[in-house]
């Protein structure tokens, strides 16, 4: 049986990275030996890293690995520009020079060896696998509880999301070239590959601790996530936001027949505290309410604007094939 190997591609952003990049990169390229070596994917297959605008050596590291063994290919952004747009800029940049691309963080902390699996997922027939965390036990209790409520969150707000999964992918360029007609820049990769469909499925992996290196996710940026995640990909907020507005109405439309009726009959009292407490809910309920809308508003406002999602300032030797 003569099948055509897929010819994969690792994309894996990278942001102030320098500790931790010699330890994973021969990982990374162990892997694609031990992939090669069973005859899964094409010996041509490649670890592509992308700098996203590091203030340490991080490229430097990374021309050095590519000079050094060419399965190494390395983008240079002119900026940061996050995690999210360094993984989308690497995923357009490799579709058209390979037939799977699997996305990793590069600090070793979702378990390599689970590609292998994605892999055999991809040659049964499916076109997406999600790599998801079966346990988070070596995460703090905190980092564990903000993730677990951030799913939930998610999906309580409408977006698609696998549980507990993260940016661990195996995406296949037929599903690449679909998801490039997919022109937002307010961009959350693991919401929107749901939407562009094909066959998928999920493979379980243990996480663990990051190599060396802090995380850039804070609970803060965290937060930031979500809440971008939700605003770009679903108008749920604003609906309950309206469903609030309705009650409301109802409740203080009744409130004033309550009054009129009270001032009739000649009851009406002085209820300070109860005006008081009125205001101050009603005007608490419409600041939230015109700063969700008002973050719609601003996407609008970046979305018209159609700016680049990201700039590539540098690329290896073979990235450069398709710069026109
Ligand atoms: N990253 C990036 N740009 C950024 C922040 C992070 O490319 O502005 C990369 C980072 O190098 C890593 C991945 O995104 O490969 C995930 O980041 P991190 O490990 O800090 O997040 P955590 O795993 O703690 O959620
Ligand atoms: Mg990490």
């Amino acid at each position: 049986m003569d099948v055509k190997m897929p010819k994969l591609y690792i994309v894996i952003p990278c942001y102030n990275e320098q500790e931790v990049l010699p330890i994973t990169a021969p990982m990374f390229r162990e892997e694609l030996r031990i992939l090669t070596d069973a005859g899964k994917i094409d010996p041509d297959s490649r670890v592509l890293f992308v700098n996203d605008g590091s203030k340490d050596s991080t490229w430097e590291i990374i021309q050095d690995l590519n000079r050094q063994d060419a399965h190494f290919q390395g983008l240079c952004l002119s900026r940061n520009r996050g995690h999210q747009n360094a993984l989308l800029a690497g995923l357009l940049e490799s579709r058209d020079q390979c037939d799977i691309t699997i996305s990793i963080d590069c600090d070793g902390q979702d378990d390599i060896h689970a590609m292998e699996q994605m892999v055999d997922e991809y040659l049964s027939g499916a076109e997406i696998v999600y790599g998801v965390r079966s346990s988070r036990e070596t995460d703090t209790f905190f980092k564990r509880f903000t993730a677990q409520s951030f799913y939930k969150l998610m999906n309580r707000m409408g977006t698609e999301t696998v549980y507990n999964h993260a940016d661990y992918r195996l995406v296949s360029a037929r599903v690449l070239k679909e998801f490039a007609n997919f022109k937002e820049v307010n961009i959350f990769l693991r919401g929107m590959f749901p939407l562009v469909g094909f066959k998928s499925t999920s493979v379980y992996y243990e996480r663990h601790e990051r190599l060396a290196g802090k995380s850039h996710y804070p609970l803060r940026k965290m937060l930031a996530l979500a809440f971008d995640g939700i605003t770009s990909l679903s108008v749920e907020p604003i609906r309950i936001i309206t469903g609030i507005g309705i009650a409301i109405s109802v409740i203080s439309f009744l409130l004033i027949i309550y009054a009129l009726v009270a001032w009739i009959a000649g009851r009406a009292v002085a209820g300070w505290a109860s005006t008081l407490i009125a205001v101050a809910l009603i005007g608490g309920i419409q600041l939230i309410s015109l700063g969700v809308i008002g973050e719609y508003v601003g996407k609008i406002f970046l979305e018209t604007k159609q700016r680049p999602r990201y700039i590539i300032s540098e690329r290896t030797e073979e990235m450069k094939e398709d710069a026109e």
